[in-house]
């Protein structure tokens, strides 16, 4: 999770947009619709694709919304293709999405490389071939030097490409999804663009498409028409004469139609735009650059102590294996829980799934140089112990409030309402 600024939570306050009815006639919020209008653009300028919707209320929601797009697609144009090819290092969202469009879903084995198999990714696409899901940089922190030969073997067997742009955050300032073929692509706002991580949500999944599958995105679609008060004179984009009207338009009939009640989660896209604007385009641009140096000099700290399986260089994050301190005793949990003592929130664990033992680390663009040192400190005094005495790692943490949760028993038999005894 990245820092997420204090202003972005003083713009998502401010009376104007909290007090918004979502049922207030659209000549009284124009304030919002230019907002989310602008947001919109800024996301096709950032990721190359040709229009965005705002309504998915998550990443998974993105995809699930992408995968109706792109059954609304081919079922536009007589086709009937059957199966979604997802690579096995996807996050679980992906083929869950997939099959509840009612799609077939074809896993394919990551290469030694821990990439897209080339051979057998062709030897997977058909006719019956929908489209493919991959995530590009994909979640062991790689990215796909073969993007544009990959898009060309689905769409050349008529299919089209899905990326699951969770990991955006690398990109950012440096490659466009857009530019290297992709037809439909998710962001997570709450990754990429600022807006605090967890506890379930809320957060957002925008989905870009490209030109084609502009008619199927879901309506409303919010639509500018410019007037100029001095017809024909200074007719430039920055006239400040022109007086914007903002719409929402329903008047799609290939839409997949509404994803979300209203317009979306708001509050976090008045977070991602303050984000946007206070970094300004100089700043987008070095997101992608820290964070991929950020993780790369914790990969090149830790690499002593921990087996990191893929790789010699990371985008955004890389992935540890603890099988070797497993075998001493201590798990990639054990671990997980020991880094809650030296008070660093702990990172993703077991996933993906292909990494036994896998502790995902990503420490975004916004972590200072002291605290990437304080944090590889810990971990290497971590692999220091599990050498010599493990069971001292399973009996952590030792300073929170409360100590193991049973977990299984959590996901079980869950409580969800606060009961006063
Ligand atoms: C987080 C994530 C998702 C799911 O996004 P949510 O916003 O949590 O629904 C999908 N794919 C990848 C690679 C992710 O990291």
């Amino acid at each position: 999770m990245k820092y997420n600024p204090k202003i972005n939570e003083d713009t998502a306050r401010l009376d104007g947009f909290t007090k918004l009815h979502p049922y207030q006639p659209v000549d009284q919020c124009q304030g919002i619709l230019e907002l989310l209008f602008n947001l919109e653009q800024l996301l096709v300028t950032i990721s190359g694709m040709s229009a965005f919707t705002l309504q998915p209320a998550a990443g998974a929601h993105g995809e699930l919304t992408g995968m109706l797009i792109i059954r609304a697609y081919l079922e536009k144009y007589g086709e009937k293709r059957r199966k979604i090819i997802i690579p096995d290092s996807a996050h679980g969202t992906n083929p869950a999405s997939a099959a509840l469009c009612g799609y077939e879903v074809e896993s394919i084995q990551s290469n030694k490389d821990g990439l897209v198999d080339l051979k057998k990714l062709k030897a997977a696409v058909t006719q019956d071939t929908a489209a493919l899901m991959i995530t590009n940089p994909n979640t062991l922190g790689l990215f796909e030097r073969d993007i544009l030969e990959i898009c060309k073997i689905v769409h050349d067997a008529g299919g089209l490409v899905y990326c699951d742009g969770a990991n955006m955050n690398a990109l950012l300032g440096i490659a466009r999804p857009g530019d290297m073929g992709i037809d439909i692509l998710h962001l997570n706002m709450h990754k990429t663009f600022s807006t605090p991580h967890g506890g379930g949500g809320p957060g957002a999944g925008p989905i870009g498409v490209t030109e084609k599958l502009k008619p199927f995105l879901p309506v409303p679609r919010i639509e500018m028409a410019g007037q100029s008060l001095k017809e024909g004179m200074n007719n430039t984009k920055h006239d400040t004469s022109m007086t914007k009207n903002y719409t929402l338009n329903y008047q799609y009939p290939d839409s997949i139609g509404r994803v979300r009640a209203f317009y979306g989660h708001i509050g976090i896209m008045v977070r991602a735009y303050t984000y946007l604007l206070s970094l300004g385009k100089e700043g987008v641009c070095r997101v992608g650059e820290y964070s991929v140096l950020n993780a790369n000099y914790l990969r090149q700290k830790l690499i002593k102590y921990y087996d990191i399986p893929y790789g010699k260089t990371c985008m955004h994050e890389f992935v540890i294996s603890a099988k070797k301190q497993k075998e001493k005793g201590a798990s990639a949990l054990d671990i997980a829980k020991r880094l809650l003592d030296y008070g660093f929130h702990a990172p993703t664990i077991y996933f993906p799934l292909i990494v036994e033992e896998a502790l995902m680390v990503e420490p975004t663009e916004t972590e200072s140089m002291e605290m990437l040192d304080a944090f590889a400190d810990a971990m290497i005094q971590i692999a220091t112990d599990i050498e010599q005495r493990p069971e001292a790692i399973r009996n952590t943490p030792q300073t929170t409030p409360v100590g193991r949760p049973d977990e299984v028993k959590a996901a079980r038999e869950p409580k969800l309402k606060w009961e006063t005894r």
